[in-house]
């Protein structure tokens, strides 16, 4: 018998239909043979009785309430979900049997609010499972080694889920949620993204670390380094999705590409915050290093930079402004910061090298009138700093441009 995992996100659980839709997919895979260990995040959205944000805002406000009790708090939205989701699986004769993520053997580090696994002990799921008991775990959480409760970082009941998958050497791992699977770009942003069938690990990760939030980076990574193979797909139609797995990759055996077809998918990150940073007169020439270090040593991570003899332009997320501004006057080095900046960026494998990909980008923000505020590249991204007010028109500029709407042969 296969281990199959079912993840269901927020607005799949979100009320008692779409829980008895859930309910059915979880009966289809156990009448099929399958051992199911389904994986639920907190129900619904902002504004929702027990969502993650909803939690959130009870304590909005407060900076006095320790991290880890921040994680109790948070926790209680997957526990609750799984709980009531037990309900429904109960009613259709199924036997279950509910587990905070700690109980479900996810062991992690005490970075609360964010934290890593270290261990998935898979033996109570794989016992629960031979007895043809169904585990219902509450996703986005785990436990540190001596038992205090820590969450994942948002999104991040997709890890839980494959993270359970590595362990339990799962055939297939089911991340159910409100869309046909992985687009070209953000449905919400362009309606006629192109549902993306199959794609290995690597693009994939850049399209979700770059911000498409419908998977979670952390459970490619896991994904990718345990080669777990992964589809994202409808909690409410029956199309197959997006499968993530092992030789799905855009390039030819000799690692090359259709220039035509050189971009997957396009992605964006609002709300950054932008610096442009400079140096006290008569400072050392390693100006930077003393900066880096000391924006490093009280914890913001920056992103974006671009470093000139005078000056340097980096972003941040909002929520390290204040911290970042008393680091910069602390060390004396004059600065600007700019808020609603979004990242808008390209993905596809080598496009790096291909001539005419970045000429294209410009032609896209140039017919839209588009200032770039910076940009970055790799071998395979494309990332543009706009001005947040032109997030929306950038990413459907690109995926025109590239004709992202059009079906693409594979070479
Ligand atoms: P869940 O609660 O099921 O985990 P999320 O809200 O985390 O759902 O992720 C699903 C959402 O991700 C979609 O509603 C969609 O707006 C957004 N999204 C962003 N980028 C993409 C993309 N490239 N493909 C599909 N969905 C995307
Ligand atoms: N409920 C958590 C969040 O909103 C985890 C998740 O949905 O994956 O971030
Ligand atoms: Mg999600």
């Amino acid at each position: 018998m296969a281990i199959v995992i079912q993840k269901f996100g927020g607005t799949s659980v979100r009320d008692a239909s779409r829980r008895d839709v859930v309910a059915r997919w979880v009966y289809k895979a156990a009448r099929a043979g399958d051992q199911v260990v389904v994986v639920v995040s907190a129900m619904g959205r902002r504004g929702d009785a027990y969502a993650t944000d909803t939690l959130l805002d009870l304590i909005a406000g407060d900076n006095n309430t320790p991290a880890a009790e921040r994680d109790l708090l948070l926790s209680c939205g997957e526990i609750i979900s799984a709980v009531v989701l037990a309900v429904h699986l109960r009613k259709l004769g199924l036997t279950v049997r509910v587990l905070p993520g700690g109980g479900a053997g996810i062991i992690t580090d005490d970075n609360f609010g964010d934290a890593r696994i270290l261990e998935v002990q898979p033996q109570v799921l794989q016992a629960l499972a031979d007895e043809g008991i169904i585990p219902i775990v509450a996703g986005f959480q785990g436990h540190t080694a001596d038992g205090q409760i820590t969450t994942l970082g948002r999104g991040g009941s997709d890890t839980t889920a494959v993270a359970l998958g590595a362990a339990l050497q799962a055939a297939i791992v089911d991340i159910f949620t409100d869309v046909d699977g992985i687009k070209t770009a953000d449905p919400r942003i362009v309606p006629d993204a192109r549902t993306i069938s199959a794609l290995d690990y690597e693009e994939i990760f850049q399209l979700a670390n770059l911000g498409a939030r419908v998977i979670h980076p952390r459970a490619v990574e896991i994904g990718r380094q345990f080669a777990v193979p992964i589809r994202v797909r409808s909690t409410f139609s029956e199309s197959m999705g997006t499968l993530i797995a092992p030789g799905h990759g855009t390039l030819d055996p000799w690692g090359h590409r259709d220039p035509a077809h050189a971009v997957t998918g396009i992605t964006q990150l609002d709300h950054l915050m932008q610096f442009r940073v400079t140096p006290p007169p008569n400072m050392h020439k390693d100006w930077a290093y003393q900066l880096f270090m000391s924006l490093g040593e009280n914890g913001v991570s920056v992103d974006l930079i671009n470093l000139f003899p005078d000056q340097v332009y980096f972003c941040i997320p909002p929520e390290k402004t204040e911290i970042a501004e008393t680091t910069l006057k602390e060390i004396g080095f004059g600065f600007e910061a700019y808020a609603d900046r979004a990242k808008v960026s390209i993905v596809g494998s080598a496009i790096q090298g291909l001539p005419g990909v970045v000429g294209r980008v410009m032609a896209a923000m140039a017919q839209s009138d588009i200032d770039i505020l910076q940009s970055a590249d790799s071998h395979s991204t494309i990332t543009l700093l706009l001005h947040r007010h032109n997030m929306e028109k950038a990413v459907a500029a690109l995926h025109k441009q590239f004709h992202l709407n059009e079906e693409v042969s594979k070479t």
